[in-house]
């Protein structure tokens, strides 16, 4: 028997019973150890009758002083009474017609309920039923909650846990001893023992600080691991004059921002050390521009490079972008652009081209990476939107090229010292301002009695010769919910505009071909006012678009709101965004910041304190980083700690005997 043994070797779990657990994914004792209760429950002291409140949890120490009686009919309820010298209450069960067996007048027990008033009279509902002992007993340290399902009951599930502790010691510990004095951490075997069974709440901590250690431990580890095999020598680029000339003779003038950011990318590039720079700026902020004129200093100096996008509509924009840019400026690379789209025949083809193609300028989606796409002089690999990548997506580009240098952009920020743990040595580049050619853009937050005032004044912007945008939560009508689609919405708008206004609609059931074709028509200005899903939340740039109204604002996050806004403002015109609420209730707290507030900084941090730090930066959905217990934002002192203990560790030995532990997949808690 070991942690791998099924979960019926644990003393009372049959048949049944495990084929109950494996339905929450639990299969093995180790499984068991390792589901860690979501709560705790504490019981309180005993209160007095005379001096209980209604309405709140309360333990009350009674004898039962009459008969417990049914009462009949569909509520199937049992009554009766509790004394205990300061007063009396009712107690009233429902559906629970055994309990009239169960208690017996004259002997005294503990309920643990609340209690509800009508008029004078005061009932305990529904309380637990303890026996003096018991309540005692289960009033000396936390009572572990954990997730059920149907047929599992919170007792059995940790009278299974109890039972297995006894497998606990068998589970490895994989910190060195001198981390674990050094950091005055327990034994493994008794943090997950406390982790389920604490005896109050600091001794939880203790062990779940512990834990958390341990977990962030291996996956630095693993980093580090891995890291070692693709260090080379990397790729000296050589134009960084050339670049900085083109750079002065924009059609614009780069910001301060811009400026310094290709400042330190060039330079990079000038080093034999493979870049790893993150380009951090707030949407607008004008990052493209940026990761164009680094691709060019590759080209020049003999190579390719990949510039990729989290979807196809971003990467086609890119990819005419790039394509503008290099014919203004009279040159003669080729760009590629290469998405799920194209057809296998048309993908063979430019697969081929590309490969014979030292200086390629290659645009794409993480198809890129699915694909046996061979880029023999690959030198840059650039990924916008980086927050929309998994980190395990980024290992496979930089293993893609031999030694390529790498730059992510990213409007979301991430805490710097977060980013240096987990890409590594990753420098960062800010860009704090917006061109200086925007008017900030004005925003309201309105409900929908205010729609009809929108479609006019989206109808004026229009005849202004500008765009707008409509965003829907759904692609197409659902029922039981009342949510906005785009293709109800389409319709409605396209009765009501006439051929005053020609609306378009883009949703992401739509083939990647339509999506390109509707994005085309909006930037010529075929479409003026696009009804969309979030398809177009990142990147999208049409300048000339000064309206973006959200329906059901409040369905949204905040940092997607904020990026859904980031596709207008981008011109010289006045933009504005409309918020829609989709009732008629009290302004949402959340939207009101957007309304305050246009800077995505800021946002973000707000983001984090009203919903607690939630998914804002996309790391914790990415599936690679899914701890059991730690939480990358929560636990950042730990994740630090022990990034540095993981730094020190250099002895050969435990080196070599960490890799084959990798190697045999058991590097895990
Ligand atoms: P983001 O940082 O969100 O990716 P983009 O790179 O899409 O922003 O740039 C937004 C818009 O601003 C584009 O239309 C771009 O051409 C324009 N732009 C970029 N830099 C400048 C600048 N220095 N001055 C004026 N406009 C600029
Ligand atoms: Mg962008």
């Amino acid at each position: 028997m070991d942690l791998n043994s099924p979960v019926s070797v644990i003393k009372g779990i049959g048949e049944k019973t495990a084929k109950t657990l494996n339905k929450i994914g639990v299969y093995t004792v180790r499984d068991i150890l390792l589901r860690f209760p979501y709560s705790f429950l504490e019981y309180p002291e005993v209160t007095d009758i005379a001096a209980s409140e209604d309405d709140v949890l309360v333990a009350i120490k009674g004898k039962v002083c009459a008969v417990p009686y049914k009462k009949g009919g569909k509520n199937d309820q049992v009554i009766t009474r509790i004394t205990d010298g300061t007063g009396n209450l009712s107690v009233l069960f429902f559906h629970m017609p055994y309990v009239k067996n169960n208690l017996h007048v004259g002997d005294t027990y503990v309920f643990y309920g609340k209690i509800s008033r009508k008029n004078s009279n005061r009932a305990l509902i529904q309380p637990k039923i303890f026996s003096e002992e018991e309540y005692n007993l289960v009033r000396k340290a936390p009572v572990p909650v954990y997730h059920l399902t149907q047929g599992l009951s919170n007792n059995a599930f940790t009278k299974y846990v109890k039972e297995a502790l006894s497998f606990a010691c068998l589970l490895d510990d994989y910190l060195p001893d001198s981390v674990i004095t050094e950091n005055k951490l327990s034994t493994k075997e008794d943090a997950i023992k406390t982790m389920h069974f604490p005896s109050d709440f600091n001794e939880l901590i203790k062990a779940r600080e512990r834990i958390v250690f341990e977990e962030f431990f291996l996956f630095l580890l693993k980093i580090e691991l891995n890291k070692e095999s693709v260090l080379h020598n990397g790729i000296v680029f050589t134009h960084k004059n050339d670049v900085l000339k083109i750079a002065d003779n924009l059609p614009f003038t780069l910001t301060n921002g811009q400026s310094n950011a290709l400042n330190d990318i060039l330079t990079d590039l000038e080093s034999d050390i493979p870049m790893q720079r993150l380009l951090q700026g707030d949407v607008g902020s004008g990052k493209t521009i940026v990761a164009f004129l680094s691709m060019l200093d590759c080209a020049f100096s003999g190579h390719q490079s990949i510039l990729m996008a989290p979807t196809e509509v971003l990467a086609t924009q890119h990819y005419e972008k790039l394509c503008d840019f290099i014919s203004t400026q009279e040159l003669d690379f080729n760009v590629y652009l290469l998405t799920g789209s194209v057809t296998p025949k048309e993908k063979i083809r430019i697969k081929e081209a590309i490969q014979n193609d030292d200086t390629a300028l290659v645009i794409g989606t993480h198809a890129l990476l699915e694909e046996d796409v061979v880029l023999p002089k690959l030198g840059l690999v650039i990924t916008d939107e980086q927050h929309r990548f998994g980190v395990k997506q980024r290992e496979t580009m930089f293993l893609k090229g031999v030694n390529p240098h790498v730059l992510v952009m990213s409007a979301t920020p991430i805490p710097r010292t977060l980013s240096i743990i987990l890409y590594g040595d990753l420098k960062v580049s800010l860009i704090t301002e917006l061109p200086s050619n925007r008017i900030p853009i004005k925003n309201c937050v309105v409900n929908r009695s205010f729609r009809n005032k929108s479609y006019e004044f989206i109808e004026n912007e229009v005849k202004a010769g500008h765009q707008a945008y409509i965003i829907c939560p759904l692609v197409s009508e659902s029922d039981g919910l009342d949510l906005c689609d785009t293709e109800s919405y389409f319709k409605m708008m396209t009765d009501y505009y006439g051929d005053r206004v020609k609306v378009g609609i883009l949703n992401g059931k739509m083939r990647n071909k339509d999506k390109t074709r509707i994005m085309e028509n909006f930037k010529n200005k075929k479409i003026d006012v696009l009804i969309s899903t979030t398809v177009v939340e990142v990147g999208v740039d049409v300048p000339n678009a000064t309206v973006m109204m959200i329906e059901n604002a409040e369905r949204f996050g905040l940092s997607q709101l904020h990026q859904l806004r980031g596709r207008i403002g981008r011109g010289e015109s006045q933009s504005y965004c409309i918020f829609m609420q989709g009732n008629n209730g009290e302004i949402n707290k959340r939207l009101k910041i957007l309304n305050e507030s246009n800077d995505g900084f800021y946002i973000a941090n707000m983001d984090l304190k009203l919903r607690g730090p939630g998914d804002i930066f996309g790391i914790r959905q990415s599936g690679e980083l899914n701890f059991v217990v730690a939480d990358i934002y929560n636990d950042a002192e730990i994740l630090k700690t022990a990034s540095n203990e993981v730094s020190k560790i250099k002895d050969a030995a435990t080196i070599s005997k960490y890799r084959e532990l990798l190697q045999q997949q058991s590097l895990n808690l």
